[in-house]
């Protein structure tokens, strides 16, 4: 019994990820803008708590001011606030960019690290913007657990568990590899375009007969509940 129910969800995680290529394509792209690895670390600090779309503002001037790991490493706690404000939690960012930047230039020869327990140790910088870094710059298959993984993937049934290091290690068991940098692209333009919250557009959505939450729902509709 238990044999079979573990089939049927990978038949059912198989369909959802060929209907996922089948609909976004499987292209690797990553929605913030950058040049370089550094660039990209600082705008996924950046990126905590408020949109790519105004990140992707704020880094356009950002970049041009400050050109690199040096400049953030030096750059004035007060001034560096002010730059980057319009993205919410500002001191907690602004202090994060300049630590890590000291970081990068003095233990790890001013380039950003390929591993995760490296990337980690820099402040700011968590599993999911660790995963971010190894998955765009160094194609490394990682599994990205942002604020569309965690809700969608819940919808899904790939994952009961609320914790994002707890989804990241049970879709790293349910994903093939893969899948894993490219899941993540194709489920934030699914949560961008389709299933939005707090509300789901499931009658525009391709995934109901594999979503368990559209699924449950539709189980209690038809049982009158
Ligand atoms: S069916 Fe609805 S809840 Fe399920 S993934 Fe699609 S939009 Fe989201």
């Amino acid at each position: 019994m238990a044999r079979a129910s573990k089939s049927a969800k990978a038949e059912r995680t198989k369909e959802i990820l060929d209907l996922l290529d089948l609909h976004y394509g499987t292209e690797y792209v990553c929605y913030l803008h950058h040049e370089n690895a550094w660039q990209l670390l600082i705008a996924t600090i950046l990126s905590a708590q408020c949109t790519d779309a105004r990140v992707n503002i704020v880094t356009e001037d950002l970049f041009q001011k400050y050109q690199s790991i040096d400049d953030f490493a030096e750059a004035d706690l007060k001034e560096l606030e002010q730059d980057i404000r319009s993205t919410g939690f500002y001191h907690n960012k602004a202090k994060n960019i300049i630590a890590c930047c000291k970081d990068l230039r003095d233990k790890f020869g001013g380039e950003v690290p390929r591993e995760i327990e490296d990337l980690t140790s820099l402040a700011g910088v968590g599993r999911k913007t660790a995963n971010v870094i190894r998955g765009n710059i160094y194609h490394e298959p990682s599994v990205v657990v942002d604020t569309h993984v965690k809700r969608i993937s819940k919808k899904l049934g790939l994952t009961k568990e609320d914790d994002p290091v707890k989804v990241e290690y049970e879709l790293m068991k349910v994903l093939p590899k893969d899948h894993w940098i490219l899941y993540n692209i194709q489920i934030i333009t699914l949560g961008r375009q389709i299933c939005k919250a707090p509300t789901p557009r499931c009658e525009e959505c391709f995934l109901t007969a594999q979503c368990a939450d559209y699924q449950k729902r539709r189980k209690a509709v038809s049982k009158g509940k």
